[in-house]
């Protein structure tokens, strides 16, 4: 969400008349796009705003500006901590940038924007800022109305706004003609898509708004369709059959689970017990083809017991998840969670965490085994970092596979046999070069 947000700054900067540049000692303007989701990224920005090279080394001084979460969430204050900075802009605020600057360059001090987005801005990001020229990122939801208690995203990012189908397919229309050849549907849950009206679906089916969206998405002929998060309440099954009936509709689901404990998920407010969930996963493992599964697990929620960590673990062991986030709790300012004592010792939360880490890395490498010999459709997306004869891209189901391959081969779909399977990676030849 953060790099699709950026990618609309930049977007909006450069129609303004705004050159981008890579480097902040070039830069009349710094803009840090911030994340608070855990209490850790939220430090980074401080520290990152003290790194800026003109307040660094005290020559020609740019233009400062905190956007995303921290912005919103701290408004003010972020003027009180770090006095250098010039313009605090909220989540919904990124399309106002250019006029702010504009403001600061007229003699305008210490400016915040925290409002909504006003009528009339569209999602309308330049290929050229996209940070792929071959996979793009197409927001169809903003916000979240879960109010999970330990998380912060309904106040930083506001309530839940769908876009209007016929917008997503005009977009991804153009990306295809664009070129590009996977796009990712993402949003902070969205299998939760409620459009305010139903243009651009009348011509799919499906038994909910969001899989009405995936089949009509696939009949634009995008060759590969991902999307993330999935939220586990609103995760229909009729979403599993549209990727049975749609080849492009990619073969990963994530979904978050956070605990395996009834009672943990009671207290995080996730509107789910294990056992629902688990019914989910059996719809996803009954697919026409292995649906890849992720997901996110956050590990010493307040009042969490040995026992509960034990239930996750199980959870764990039973859905045999391709690949795993482990967070340690994060107490967040304003989040419901934050009036709970935050009693897990931090050596029980790292305990807790190196032992999930070890249960997943067991079963992913089991998994990752099992691809070795097999053939995966790789889209070619950049020179790997690790070798200079190397590709890397992303299968269908969204593992990282590096192979041999010159440049020429980039943004291309390729077949790749798997040889051997790393720790977090597939590594394989072109089916062709065998
Ligand atoms: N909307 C998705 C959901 O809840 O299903 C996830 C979005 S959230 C931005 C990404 C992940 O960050 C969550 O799934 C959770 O595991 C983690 N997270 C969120 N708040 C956290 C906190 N206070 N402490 C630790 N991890 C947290």
């Amino acid at each position: 969400m953060n790099v699709a947000d950026s990618e609309r700054a930049a977007s909006g900067l450069r129609r303004a008349g705004y050159e981008l540049t890579e480097s902040a000692e070039n830069a009349d303007v710094v803009l840090l796009n911030t994340c608070s989701v855990r209490e850790r990224a939220e430090r980074k920005v401080y520290t990152r705003i003290g790194e800026i090279p003109g307040i660094k080394h005290g020559k020609h001084k740019p233009f400062i500006g905190v956007m995303g979460c921290v912005a919103q969430l701290e408004g003010e204050a972020i003027f009180e901590n770090a006095p250098a900075v010039d313009m605090v802009i909220g989540t919904q605020a990124t399309d106002r940038i250019p006029l702010l600057i504009d403001r600061l360059q007229k003699g305008e001090e210490s400016l915040i924007d925290l409002e909504e987005r006003a009528v009339g801005e569209v999602w309308d990001v330049s290929p050229v800022e996209r940070h792929s020229p071959y996979v793009a990122f197409v927001p169809i939801i903003e916000g979240c109305n879960k109010f999970c208690s330990f998380c912060i995203v309904p106040y930083s990012r506001g309530r839940e706004k769908s876009r209007n189908a016929d917008e997503l397919l005009d977009e991804v229309l153009r990306l295809k003609e664009l070129g590009y050849k996977e796009i990712h549907l993402i949003g902070q849950n969205v299998n939760s898509y409620r459009p305010k009206s139903t243009r651009g679906l009348d011509d799919s089916e499906g038994a909910t708004s969001f899989s009405r969206l995936l089949r009509a998405v696939a009949k634009t002929g995008m060759p590969r369709i991902k999307f993330t998060t999935s939220f586990p309440r609103d995760f229909h099954p009729d979403i599993v059959s549209a990727i049975d009936e749609y080849p492009n509709l990619c073969d990963w689901v994530h979904l978050p689970v956070q605990s395996g404990s009834d009672r943990v998920l009671k207290a995080m407010r996730r509107g789910y017990t294990a056992s629902d969930y688990m019914r989910r996963i059996e719809k996803i493992k009954t697919a026409k083809r292995r649906l890849a599964l992720t997901s996110d697990i956050i590990v010493g929620f307040p009042w969490e017991t040995e026992e509960d960590f034990r239930q996750t673990l199980k959870l764990v062991g039973e859905c045999e998840y391709d690949s795993l986030y482990i967070f340690k709790y994060s107490r967040r300012a304003g989040t419901p969670a934050s009036k709970l004592s935050d009693d897990v010792p931090e050596k029980v939360k790292t305990d807790r965490f190196l032992r999930l880490e070890s249960v997943q890395r067991e079963r992913q490498k089991k998994i990752f085994e099992q691809y070795v010999g097999r053939t995966v459709s790789v889209l070619a997306e950049k020179p790997s970092a690790r070798s200079a004869t190397d590709l890397v891209g992303h299968s269908t189901c969204h593992k990282v596979v590096n192979f041999p391959g010159d440049t020429s081969l980039e943004g291309q779909i390729v077949n790749v046999t798997i040889t051997a399977a790393k720790v977090n990676s597939l590594y394989g030849m072109r089916a062709s070069a065998m």
